[in-house]
């Protein structure tokens, strides 16, 4: 197995991982979506709730903001020593919410209104929206986060997005005698002649949609589009409750973990 990254930001990393089946690369991706843990609100004590919305609809907005998750800071509560259905400081963590709305305006409730015990955990985004309150209501709550997986609810999935695609590959043969046609009909604009040839600029880009090939006067096509079948480019894009390579080292140590007690039950 040959892995190379392509591009990694802050919150997306692409890489190119070659020499594995699509079982291996799906695996991959279901344990990132499914079974690396992070933090999310989960239980809210409401003191007062003059809002327009029922509590039940306000904690469940709550629980949607991404919360930024320290690897290894926290335990899940099954996990936890305590033992205890309140939780403690090692598999939960408390954010205040004490808003109260100006004299003549409706205020809208940010998710920088959060207050974390931690300042490791916060809100990725302070602008997410919770809700709104008419002059002079308020809204007053304490939430508790905990450690989950995104199997249990989506809540709790560290990834926005997390994909892969098969590496596609472009063939130009001898016969070509770059006319140009397929520079045109390509709906990627990743061909291009010069110099009398014709060349793939970014074969990353092309979805292989054989639109080339239709477009060559020759026969069989000079140009021919397609996937390598052991070759895949994976994409993920973080919430920001971890950074993409800490999802993947956590993913991949999973993924060992279940390998490992495979093995141990067929005693190997
Ligand atoms: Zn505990």
């Amino acid at each position: 197995m040959e892995l190379s990254v392509i591009s990694s930001k802050e919150d997306d990393i692409v890489f190119r991982i070659s020499g594995v089946t699509p079982a291996f690369v799906n695996s991959l991706r279901r344990t990132i979506l499914c079974d690396v843990p992070i933090l999310a609100i989960h239980e809210v004590m409401f003191f007062e709730n003059e809002s327009p919305m029922h509590d039940e609809i306000v904690a469940h907005r709550l629980g949607l903001i991404p919360l930024t998750t320290p690897p290894g800071k926290y335990v899940s509560p099954e996990l936890c020593d305590c033992g205890s259905e309140l939780g403690c400081a090692k598999c939960r963590v408390s954010l205040l919410l004490d808003v109260t709305g100006t004299e003549n305006r409706s205020t809208t409730v940010y998710s920088s209104d959060l207050k974390s015990e931690d300042p490791e955990v916060q809100p990725v985004s302070a602008k997410i929206p919770i809700t709104k309150l008419g002059p002079k209501k308020r809204l007053k709550l304490e939430a508790y986060a905990r450690l989950g997986v995104g199997s249990a609810h989506a809540k709790w999935q560290p990834a926005a997005t997390v994909s892969y695609k098969f590496q596609p590959k472009v063939t130009v043969s001898q016969g070509c005698d770059a006319c140009g046609r397929c520079v045109a009909a390509c709906p990627q604009k990743i061909l291009k002649v010069q110099g009398g040839r014709l060349y793939v600029s970014d074969v990353d880009l092309c979805t292989v949609c054989k639109e080339c090939a239709r477009a060559c006067p020759k026969t069989p096509a000079a140009i021919v589009p397609e996937t390598v079948r052991d070759e895949f480019i994976f994409f993920l894009h973080s919430t920001g409750s971890l950074p993409p390579a800490e999802i993947m080292r956590q993913a991949a140590r999973i993924l060992e973990e279940k390998a490992g007690k495979v093995c141990k039950a067929v005693g190997g």
